[in-house]
């Protein structure tokens, strides 16, 4: 594998009124291949103006773009698809490049992104209001459902081209125009993806892009133009941009961390399950916000259960995500490894059991990756570091309990509630953990509830901050406002 030198790393420009546009700055951030740890691009840290001069442009293009009838805002995102289509297995490959994950990984979840944009085709039916005649003598009362104006996405590293599609095109079908910020850490998806917008006769300034970190979110949280603001990353993150934008008097939907725990009753079905729990921990190298990281045996599942966990982790075959056969590929950045690394350090020292220890793992062929192997912890405890905190790595964390109730309290008892699973047999046992689970997505016999592009998705608790979440109906209704008019004719 060749090294790119300095020289030849590409430095990023921002997407504003439909042109590349130099950003004005003279910071930036190295974008690594995390397999092999060499520079593969570098994001300017763009500034205010950058960000107001993407805020211009939305705003210019706003009044056309809203009159264009929506059945033909459509069209443009049914162009996008059929990109998308065609690019499929080159957004995989710049999602594997930039953040990791395996090829498979990264297939899945562009196409996430691209039912995003199928889902989003069907505004002309999702926007409509609702009206009634004759509320009094003569008149007539209707609703309508009104584009909000210019709107703004922030987006976390570990899903590069699909989180953003989780607000883009449910923002442009319903007319308004859009600014978005990818993660410095992975802008490379987003790049390809607005050349696939300019492929699609999106008229310029609907759809911009400013590169960048904090000073850009929070130039965009302050921006008096911008109507609403999508978040998602950390907790810490999301509560500073829900406070920040709201207070700037913006809608705010900010969809922040997690830690999801995974109860396995003794009816569980093992031998079917095994599979979808450790891809549960071990899937996109547990950068996932819906990854399992409290493994929650019931009474005698527990000996079966870290059994499994123990030889399915040993198993697991560690690489660079484009190689045929990896199971895990590496985690985002050395600061990361180090970050999981110093989370295993502190299992041990606070006395929970390690059956597996990732930290041995080595890649022979990739020996600049950032790799770190599955690890599994086995009597841990919810006061533990290791118990409490959103690890965000390979890393998991058994936590053997004798009752459901018993599960579902340790479960209530955490701050942060994005998705929770259960596996079981019995109807009434998944029945009461999904009437009780503070988690807003629930698997029954499921690794990963994650929520299809009609349905919505996002958490609860300290996972979400806002009232309407991401997609489905809940994107239609984020990014319009309901105008009523109630009307008598002479
Ligand atoms: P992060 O919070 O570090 O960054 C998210 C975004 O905020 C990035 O664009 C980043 O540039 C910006 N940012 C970072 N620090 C900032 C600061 N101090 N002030 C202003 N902006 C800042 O998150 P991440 O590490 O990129 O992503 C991982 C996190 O995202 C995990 O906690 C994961 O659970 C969460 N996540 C949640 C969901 C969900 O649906 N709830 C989905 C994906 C990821």
């Amino acid at each position: 594998m060749s090294t790119i030198s300095s020289t030849d790393v590409q430095v990023l420009d921002n997407f504003i009124g439909g042109r590349w546009v130099t950003a004005r700055t003279t910071e930036f951030f190295d974008v690594h291949n995390p397999a092999i740890g060499d520079v593969i691009g570098r994001t300017p840290l763009s500034t205010s103006s950058d960000v107001d001069a993407a805020v211009q442009a939305a705003a210019t293009a706003f009044p056309a773009w809203r009159d264009t009838p929506v059945n033909q805002r459509a069209q443009v995102l049914y162009k996008l698809k059929a990109q998308m289509e065609a690019r499929f297995d080159e957004l995989a490959r710049i999602v594997t490049t930039e953040h990791g994950k395996t090829l498979d990984e990264a297939r899945g979840s562009v196409r996430r992104g691209i039912e995003c944009v199928e889902v989003a085709c069907g505004a002309p039916s999702l926007m409509q209001g609702t009206g009634l005649e004759d509320i009094a003598a003569g008149i007539d009362c209707h609703v309508v459902r009104q584009p909000l104006g210019v709107v703004a996405a922030i987006a976390p590293f570990n899903f590069p081209a699909m989180v953003p599609m989780w607000f883009m095109p449910f923002a442009i079908a319903t007319g308004n125009t859009f600014v978005l910020k990818p993660s410095e850490q992975v802008p490379l998806s987003q790049r390809k993806m607005m050349e696939l917008l300019q492929k699609s006769d999106l008229p310029s300034g609907v759809v911009n892009l400013v590169n960048g970190g904090r000073e850009v979110v929070d130039a965009i949280c302050d921006h008096p133009d911008i109507r609403a603001v999508s978040f998602v990353g950390s907790t810490p993150v999301a509560k500073h941009v829900y406070q920040r934008a709201t207070h700037a008097g913006k809608r705010v939907q900010a969809l922040g961390g997690a830690k999801n725990f995974v109860v396995v009753m003794p009816d569980a079905d093992l031998e079917r399950s095994i599979g979808v729990i450790t891809e549960s921990f071990y899937g996109c190298a547990g950068e996932r916000c819906l990854a399992g990281s409290m493994l929650v045996p019931i009474g005698e599942a527990h000996r079966d259960t870290r059994d499994r966990m123990v030889a399915a982790a040993k198993a697991l075959k560690v690489g660079d995500g484009t190689q045929p056969g990896i199971g895990m590929g590496p985690v985002i950045s050395a600061k990361h490894r180090d970050r999981v690394v110093s989370y295993i350090e502190k299992g041990v020292a606070e006395g929970a059991k390690l059956l597996v220890d990732g930290r041995q793992t080595r890649v022979a062929d990739r020996p600049n990756g950032y790799f770190l192997g599955p690890t599994v912890f086995d009597e841990v405890s919810p006061r533990m570091t290791i118990g409490h905190d959103e690890i965000f790595g390979p890393v998991a964390s058994i936590c053997p309990v004798k009752t459901l109730e018993e599960a579902i309290a340790l479960m209530k008892s955490h701050p942060n509630a994005n998705a929770t699973s259960i596996f079981t047999s019995s109807g009434k046992a998944a029945r009461e953990f999904a009437r009780h689970a503070d988690a807003s997505m629930v698997g029954v016999n499921i690794g990963v509830a994650a929520p299809m592009a009609y349905f919505p998705f996002g958490g609860a608790k300290d996972s979400f901050f806002g009232d309407l979440k991401a997609h489905g109906r809940d994107g239609i209704e984020f990014y319009t406002d309901k105008k009523v008019t109630i009307s008598r004719w002479f």
